[in-house]
């Protein structure tokens, strides 16, 4: 790989997600060369993707090109590759532009769709994880809608437009809150000629609440946000396989839908290299130490979703959510700076802010210390810390535009089929 030559000892960050960009904008300002490599151009706001699934947001408004990260660019490289694995005693990444040496290595990896081992399922479901999975939703049920005008058959119509989603966790509940938003909001006008009943959303859910990683008065809450907007939520139901267009369960429940969506979790997305008695094979997330050091090797790090940090107070590692990347690379960084003046590196502490998710217009729940907060001062705290985490300034004004124009008209503005979608699996009706 082709990189400037430099004086200071060089820091590979791979991945650009939230650990990545914390790591890179604090990293530059030591005696370091920092290289971030990522598989895309841009840092993908991932807790805004359901609004870009839903024709709330436009993609480029929850994207931020790395390249712009930072100001200072003499010891900062951006390299667009996919990492393909590490040589720990070589101290050498593989990368598809090329092999590159490192002094420190920083792996930011995240997570990726957990399938449980079903590529059946993997194939046929549609899933969001990244900014073209979420454009893949937005497309794929623009499409659906597009074809349901062309039938009178009210049962093939039902098919096109109903919705099925596995997995009530905030991706599941958020998708499927804002799904209903646009049947309230914008198919009466934009598709007189269908009946917006027909637009059936289903939640369903192994667990018997929704929300599960949230507290029991927040799953109440969205559940009954969720009755309200007309979701069919389907609890103690686990979803089995998806096939022909049916989806069957455990219980003797299934159903009929050209759409199913699988966001029933994520597992860590390692890359080839790190031996694997260094990985935990359940969660496929690297086993590292309180200074973010894995397992078993002296100059490789860990931060965020791919990071197993085990302690007393987190037996099973922290939640895989923003803010322990963020956190982790920050405190990351200062043992960095500890490490470069010879000084003892302190111990990664979690501080959990809470955690909230959104059910629909000033509907939101949040898990705030001991207390939990619903409704409109919920949705309101939730659109501020989402705007304030949100990466560039020019994102946070058009996100901010955009949700006071669709607040006031009642609207989802980027519903546009720009590049339609063809599923993967052909259904046999597909081509
Ligand atoms: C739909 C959805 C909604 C979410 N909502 C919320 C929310 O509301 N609040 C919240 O706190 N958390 C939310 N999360 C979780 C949160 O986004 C993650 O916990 C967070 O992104 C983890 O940060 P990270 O830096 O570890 O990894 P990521 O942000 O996932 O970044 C990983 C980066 O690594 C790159 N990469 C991976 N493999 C390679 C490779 N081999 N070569 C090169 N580059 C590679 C990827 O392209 C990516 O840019 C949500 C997640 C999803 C999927």
């Amino acid at each position: 790989m082709n990189l400037p030559k430099s004086d200071f000892p060089r820091v590979i960050i791979v991945g650009g997600g939230f650990g990545g960009v914390t790591l890179s904008r604090k990293l530059v300002k030591q005696d370091l060369q920092v290289v971030l490599i990522d598989q895309h151009n841009y840092h993908n706001f991932q807790p805004l993707m359901y609004q870009v699934a839903t024709s709330g947001l436009e993609p480029d408004s929850i994207a931020f090109p790395l390249r712009g990260l930072v100001e200072q660019k003499k010891n900062f490289v951006f390299r667009l590759a996919e990492v393909y694995s590490v040589e720990p005693v070589l101290k050498e990444l593989k990368t598809s532009i090329g092999s590159v040496k490192f002094d420190y290595l920083i792996l930011a990896t995240g997570s990726k769709t957990n399938f449980f081992g079903n590529s059946e399922l993997e194939e046929a479901s549609l899933q969001m994880k990244s900014v073209p999975q979420a454009l893949n939703i937005r497309s794929y049920m623009l499409q659906n809608l597009e074809e349901a005008t062309l039938t009178d058959d009210r049962e093939e119509q039902r098919r096109l437009m109903r919705i099925v989603l596995s997995g009530a966790g905030p991706t599941g509940v958020e998708l499927a809150g804002a799904f209903a938003e646009f049947r309230k909001g914008v198919l009466p006008n934009d598709y007189p000629d269908l009946d917006p009943d027909l637009m059936e959303i289903h939640l369903l859910d192994g667990s018997d609440r929704v929300l599960a990683s949230m507290s029991e008065k927040a799953s109440i809450k969205a559940k009954k946000y969720l009755k309200k907007l007309g979701v069919n939520v389907h609890l103690n139901v686990m979803v089995k396989d998806y096939q022909d267009n049916l989806v069957t369960t455990n219980t003797d429940f299934s159903i009929e839908a050209y759409s199913f969506i699988w966001s029933a979790g994520v597992i860590g997305n390692p890359i080839s290299g790190i031996h694997e008695e260094h990985i935990n094979q359940k969660s496929q997330r690297y086993l590292v130490d309180q200074y973010n050091r894995i397992q078993g090797y002296a100059d490789i790090f860990a931060v965020g979703d791919i990071a197993l940090m085990q302690t007393e107070k987190f037996p099973h590692g922290h939640p895989m959510v923003a803010q322990p990347a963020i956190q982790q690379g920050a405190h990351l960084v200062s043992n960095f700076k500890r490490m470069l003046k010879g000084r003892e590196l302190k111990k990664f502490k979690y501080f959990d802010k809470g955690s909230m998710a959104t059910i629909g217009r000033n509907k939101a729940v949040a898990d705030v210390g001991k207390f939990t907060l619903g409704g409109a001062l919920a949705w309101f705290t939730w659109l501020g810390v989402h705007l304030y985490f949100l990466v560039g300034v020019r994102n946070r004004l058009v996100v901010f535009l955009n949700w006071t124009y669709n607040y006031f008209n009642f609207d989802r503005a980027a519903r546009l089929i720009i590049r339609p979608y063809q599923k993967k699996k052909i259904s046999g009706r597909l081509k």
